[in-house]
């Protein structure tokens, strides 16, 4: 029986590490720190490293975890992460034997050029793409690539639990409530995810069906959303990508 748990790094990044009681994988370890106080107050085993992208924060403990165990790295073909010793691409499966478990990479390109997700066991390890009731900032890709990519996770089964990098969700609400003030499915969820920070727990992981229902980057075909980033924008817009766009570089500046 493998549990998910979330070690808490830097400001708002979540660690994700997965172990079954002996052996243990972990998804973007930007620190090294908080990992081993982790493994070894569990006294576990680390047997590989997943990485979505190349941010610092995500990468950032590469060094010192293989200096002390060298193991596996699985990570994006094509982006600058020195470390990754397997490198991946759309559809390459992950083997996890130790833990039993076996993930399927998606590309899903914007907030980096080459960032991956892993899917599997219904959990998705998606990085900086798709945040709880936001998505992740345009650094290396197009409005365009980022709402394929979006699509993409918002198309897996509604009951796919959602793991992404930073507890952003309150804040990611505070937009979605301006995007979409008429959402009851956000209004609850606000209440919930308040009351979970409130006594500093993690919002995630997420589901896919929730993401679907109050995440406003998801909802571009909606009346209600192309109504406010028409508003926004000062014409009116119907391509989802344009309403993708415009929801994306308002939330810049929100
Ligand atoms: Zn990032
Ligand atoms: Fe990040």
């Amino acid at each position: 029986m493998v549990e998910v748990v979330a070690v808490p790094a830097f400001k708002d990044n979540y660690i994700w590490v997965l172990h079954d009681g002996q052996h243990a994988a972990v998804v973007d370890p930007g620190d090294a720190a908080p990992v081993w106080d982790f493994l070894a107050r569990r006294t576990l085993k680390l047997v590989a490293v997943l990485v979505t992208h190349h941010h610092g924060d995500h990468v950032g403990g590469l060094p010192a975890l293989l200096g002390q165990v060298p193991v596996p790295v699985y990570g994006p073909r094509g982006e600058p992460i020195s470390t990754v010793t397997r490198p991946l691409g759309e559809g390459d499966p992950v083997t996890l034997p130790e833990l039993g478990l076996s993930f399927q990479v998606l590309e899903v390109p914007g907030h980096t050029a080459g960032h991956i997700a892993y899917y599997g066991h219904g959990w998705l390890f998606c990085g900086d793409t798709l945040f709880a009731c936001g998505c992740g900032r345009l650094f290396e890709g197009t409005p365009a690539q980022m709402y394929r990519s979006l699509e993409k996770l918002a198309g897996l089964p509604g009951d796919t639990r959602v793991y992404c990098a930073h507890e952003y969700t309150l804040s990611n609400i505070r937009f979605a409530k301006v995007a979409e003030p008429d959402n009851a499915a956000l209004a609850e969820r606000e209440r919930r995810e308040k009351a979970l920070r409130e006594r500093n727990a993690p919002t995630l992981p997420s589901t896919i069906a929730l993401e679907r229902a109050t995440n406003p980057f998801l909802r571009c075909a909606e009346p209600a959303i192309q109504a406010a980033a028409a508003r926004r924008y000062g014409r009116p817009l119907h391509d989802p990508v344009e309403v993708f766009a415009v929801l994306r570089a308002w939330k810049d500046q929100f």
